[in-house]
């Protein structure tokens, strides 16, 4: 029996500006129709080709006037998969001005994480890259409650998949028409906005809900510019995917300044390089491995990185000495991190510009969230310098997991905080530095990993009795998903076979790179909870043993 207390409470400063408390289809809405026609908002790196602010306003018009038309609105759910591309934001930003709940999903998920993401929101519209159509075409036959499938970066239109570049093509001579649309006008709180997947503290992965006023909040965050240069005309990276909150909301951020997006759809390290050179990047927002590289990687001097003013990195925690290396290399002051994640709509601890001199930290709790730092035993509220789990209450916290109480009511605090399940401190001047996870998520290279998802995959193995799986800690990558398995009496099973049983159910990140310890009883809890800090002790002494 925990006694929860509120004794040590940290609050965020005032908001640099008034706030701004318009719901997010009203604000794109004023935001493109007076934006400057002809200004760029997002170019692709990779072709040249770019989306002005006057295309994007009017396709997203189109769009959300068609989306009506076919009978969708407030509430109603749809999904995207694709990689980044210069087409993805429209159906984001139609779905916002209707009031229609938006479902990103991960393109590189294999048909069965995939089957279990979009079962989570049951999608009735769903919007894709051709290179994903085959996929979700199979799904649409077996789900049935998929309706519409649009193809977003096609032409090409086959049986029951519409492209989105068509329609808007035929669409956009009817002026007259879309011309009329005009947003939903309700208040943010009262409406939806996306579901993204995370597993939260335990599980299978789940559908985060988030409402407008969720982003709103984060928007507000965005152009303060204590954080990070908010001035038009300066120019991203936007490498994060677009289907991952970092990457959804640090670009719509950008969109919102009016800052260009400078888009790349897959890392290769020369490319990066040549775009950060070529198209005069200003900003980086990226994750730890990306920073990594940029500061060890002995091609970096071959390019002139000298436009880039920032870099700000999240999803995973930056090592202090890969920030100094950072700052060096790039002859920048401004390497900040920010704590967050998906169930408090990302960043709720941020370092200002100002307060460089304190790497290693993810900085201060921001503007309306509050957070405590509690004992997980004894619920109490923790004062500086002692480690304990990471609470959140605020306009940033998310309403709940998606048609799923039980866990929803499981990740509050019975006084309503938010738990992350992140271990961690603040310092005597409020600054925090993230420790550990108490939580089960493994991430790898900041994509999350539930290690429930990956133990019923080697369940399905015929000749594995049980398994238990953990993160490995790793330089580059964060951690390495690593399985302990049990064996069943009597049969031969190796490594590789485990290692490559699993690469045929689940997508690249989820693939056990961390490698397989075969033991002889997983421990676990007398519920039958599995002891994963006992599976890690386990590990360092086998490889203490080596
Ligand atoms: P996601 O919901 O995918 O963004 O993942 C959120 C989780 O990533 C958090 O609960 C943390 O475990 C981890 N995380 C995010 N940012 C940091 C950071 N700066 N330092 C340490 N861990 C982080």
């Amino acid at each position: 029996m925990t006694i929860e207390d509120n004794v040590h409470i940290l609050t965020g400063p005032e908001p640099y500006r008034p706030f701004l408390n318009t719901n997010l289809g009203q604000l794109y809405y004023d935001l493109l129709s007076k934006s400057k026609v002809h200004y760029d908002a997002m170019v692709d790196a990779q072709t040249g080709k770019t989306l002005s602010y006057k295309d994007l306003f009017e396709y997203t018009l189109i769009l959300a006037d068609y989306l009506q038309e076919l009978g969708y609105g407030k509430d109603s759910i749809m999904s995207i998969s694709s990689e980044n591309n210069l087409q993805f934001f429209i159906p984001i930003i139609s779905c916002l001005y209707t009031g229609s709940i938006m479902a990103p999903l991960n393109h590189n998920y294999t048909p069965e994480e995939l089957s279990h993401c979009i079962n989570i929101s049951k999608p009735k519209v769903l919007f894709c890259s051709e290179k994903v159509l085959n996929k979700f075409q199979k799904l649409k036959g077996e789900l049935g409650f998929i309706k519409t499938i649009i193809v977003i970066d096609s032409t090409k239109e086959c049986y029951g998949v519409i492209s989105l570049m068509n329609m808007l093509k035929e669409r956009r001579v009817n002026m007259s028409k879309w011309r009329l649309f005009k947003p939903i006008e309700d208040r943010p709180e009262d409406l939806k906005s996306f579901i993204m997947c995370s597993s939260g503290t335990t599980g299978m992965p789940k559908g985060v809900l988030q409402s407008h006023l969720n982003i709103v909040v984060r928007l507000n965050h965005c152009r303060d510019p204590r954080y990070s240069r908010v001035d038009k005309g300066l120019r991203v990276l936007a490498i994060l995917p677009f289907f991952h909150g970092f990457g959804l909301l640090t670009n719509l951020g950008a969109m919102f300044n009016q800052i260009q997006i400078i888009m790349m759809n897959k890392f290769n390290e020369k490319n990066f390089l040549e775009t950060i050179q070529n198209y005069k990047v200003n900003l980086l927002w990226l994750a730890p491995p990306l920073a990594v590289f940029l500061a060890k990687s002995p091609l970096v001097k071959n390019y002139d990185l000298s436009n880039v003013l920032e870099l700000l990195c999240g999803a995973a925690p930056l090592g202090k000495n890969i920030q100094e290396e950072l700052k060096k290399r790039l002859k920048i002051d401004t390497i900040a991190q920010a704590y967050g994640l998906t169930e408090a709509t990302l960043a709720v601890t941020l370092l200002e510009r100002n307060q460089y001199n304190k790497q290693g930290s993810s900085g201060k709790v921001v503007p309306l969230m509050k957070c405590k730092v509690r004992d997980p035993d004894t619920g109490r509220s923790l004062s500086a310098n002692k480690v304990g789990e990471l609470c959140f209450k605020g306009p940033m916290v998310m309403p709940g997991y998606y048609e799923n109480l039980e866990a929803t009511k499981a990740t509050f605090t019975s006084d309503g905080w938010l738990r992350t399940g992140d271990l961690g401190y603040y310092d005597d001047e409020g600054f925090f530095y993230i420790v550990d996870r108490l939580k089960e998520l493994i991430k790898y290279k900041g994509f999350q990993v539930a290690p429930a998802e990956l133990e019923a995959v080697l369940l399905k193995h015929p000749k594995i009795r049980d398994c238990g799986v953990v993160g490995l800690p790793d330089e580059l990558s964060g951690e390495l998903p690593l399985a302990f398995v049990v064996k069943r009496q009597g049969v031969e099973l190796s490594e590789k076979e485990v290692v490559e049983f699993v690469a045929k159910s689940v997508s690249s990140s989820k693939h056990l790179r961390g490698g397989v310890i075969f033991i002889n009883e997983i421990p676990k809890n007398p519920s039958g909870k599995i002891l994963r800090r006992e599976l890690k002790k386990l590990f360092n002494k086998c490889k203490n043993k080596l």
